[in-house]
């Protein structure tokens, strides 16, 4: 009998969820095409939405279009009845901001936190948020959870840091989601930052259309994250998308991974500036980078960036190597996931153009032919904040899909 109960209990919770996922994704919805839609009662669907309205989670709007007896009440979902916060971080720089489900920032602020250390990085992350919470002002209990991007290998069952050769050799089976969550309280969802920037492009970016698609994140590092028939590939433990380790050159520098001449060893942000460092010694003076290398005694990956499409000099040259390279990597992608949508993302996608370009001849030189005609290569929307949204749309993701406590533990109507 007390099974029953807690059946009975389930499975209204779980109406509950799928009624309000419906509604979220309609602009205005009524509960007559609710009860439709979902082949429950229409009294079941009274008590779902009365309960839904009570948490604030759906507001009544207006009134529908008549079919001759009363006008139905639309329902809308309130974007503003629970926020998420969201984190992206790297070695040296932290984004954190918080949103409303809808994903409309009310905070996005960047932190040089050091991250060396992850017990004293994450520390410092969550004294953040709780100022964060305190300036905004919000009920505690609004806020539904947070999702953090990391780079690195995330085991997908534990959450747990498996290795990041980008956050540095303490960062080894760094337990983050435990850690965070037992410091903030609040639920902690953590990704692989491709892997968040690649569901952030395809839940609200240019890859919405596009169920089967790449988001290459080019960084600190190289690497995809992977969305196939509209999920994220995981593989066996969740460690998909290296291609920053494909080797190019076996005699190349050694990389972060211990082997020689990978990809990301040798075109990733801190190998560009390196080179172009060592490079720019010996070139025409007449360059516009030079003169930046000649006036400050060094340069950064912003200013590469914006002399990147002056055609002919040295950062246009440096990163068309770059695109053609990177392009080898995209080209095993579409090889081996047949995508039918590439977005280039990242700090080096700011290059746009001369990169796009030297990319885009490279996947048609290196891949399979069939398989580069049905696909697109493009720049991806959301550029540098890309993994920050991503941990915003991994954390909604999980709290609506997997319907948390905060949506699923609250008193139920009777009528349901
Ligand atoms: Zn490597």
């Amino acid at each position: 009998m007390a099974n029953e109960v807690s059946n009975l209990q389930l499975v209204k919770k779980l109406n509950r969820i799928s009624v309000l996922n419906i509604i979220r994704k309609h602009n205005t919805i009524s509960r007559h095409q609710l009860a439709k839609l979902t082949g429950l009662t229409p009294a079941a669907i009274t008590g779902i939405v009365r309960d839904l309205v009570a948490l604030g989670y759906v507001i009544e709007k207006g009134v529908g279009k008549s079919n001759g007896g009363r006008p139905p009440v639309k329902l809308q979902f309130n974007p503003d009845s629970g926020y998420v916060l969201g984190a992206e971080i790297t070695r040296n720089k932290t984004t954190l901001g918080m949103v409303n489900l809808n994903v409309k920032p009310l905070f996005l602020r960047k932190y040089n936190i050091d991250m060396g250390d992850p017990y004293e990085g994450i520390s410092m992350l969550a004294q953040e948020v709780e100022k964060m919470i305190r300036e905004s002002g919000i009920d505690r209990e609004k806020i539904l959870g947070m999702g953090v991007a990391s780079p690195g290998l995330v085991d997908i069952t534990t959450r747990v840091v498996k290795h990041s050769p980008n956050l540095g050799k303490k960062w080894c089976d760094f337990p983050i989601k435990k850690r965070l969550q037992e410091i903030t309280g609040i639920n902690i969802f953590v990704e692989n930052n491709s892997n968040a920037a690649a569901l952030a492009e395809y839940s609200f970016g240019k890859g919405k259309d596009s169920k089967n698609m790449a988001y290459i994140n080019l960084g600190e590092g190289i690497s995809a994250g992977i969305i196939q028939n509209g999920s994220l590939a995981y593989g066996f433990k969740g460690y998909t998308g290296e291609i920053g380790h494909i080797v190019i050159n076996e005699d190349g520098p050694l990389c972060n991974c211990g082997n020689n001449g990978c990809l990301e060893s040798l075109y990733a942000v801190p190998a560009l500036v390196r080179k172009a460092n060592n490079e720019l010694a010996l070139y025409n003076q007449k360059d516009t980078l030079k003169a930046i290398w000649l006036e400050k005694g060094s340069v950064t990956i912003e200013d590469i960036i914006a002399n990147a499409n002056e055609v002919d000099s040295y950062a246009w040259k440096l990163i068309r190597q770059a695109g053609w390279h990177i392009g080898k990597g995209v080209a095993a992608i579409i090889n081996v996931f047949n995508p039918e949508a590439i977005f280039i993302g990242g700090i080096l996608a700011e290059a746009g153009q001369s990169l796009l370009d030297s990319l885009r001849e490279s996947v048609q030189k290196h891949a399979f032919p069939e398989l580069v005609r049905e696909v697109k290569i493009e720049i991806s929307s959301m550029r540098r904040d890309t993994g920050f949204y991503g941990a915003c749309a991994v954390a909604i993701k999980a709290l609506f899909e997997g319907g948390v406590d905060a949506l699923l533990d609250v008193e139920l109507s009777s009528s349901t």
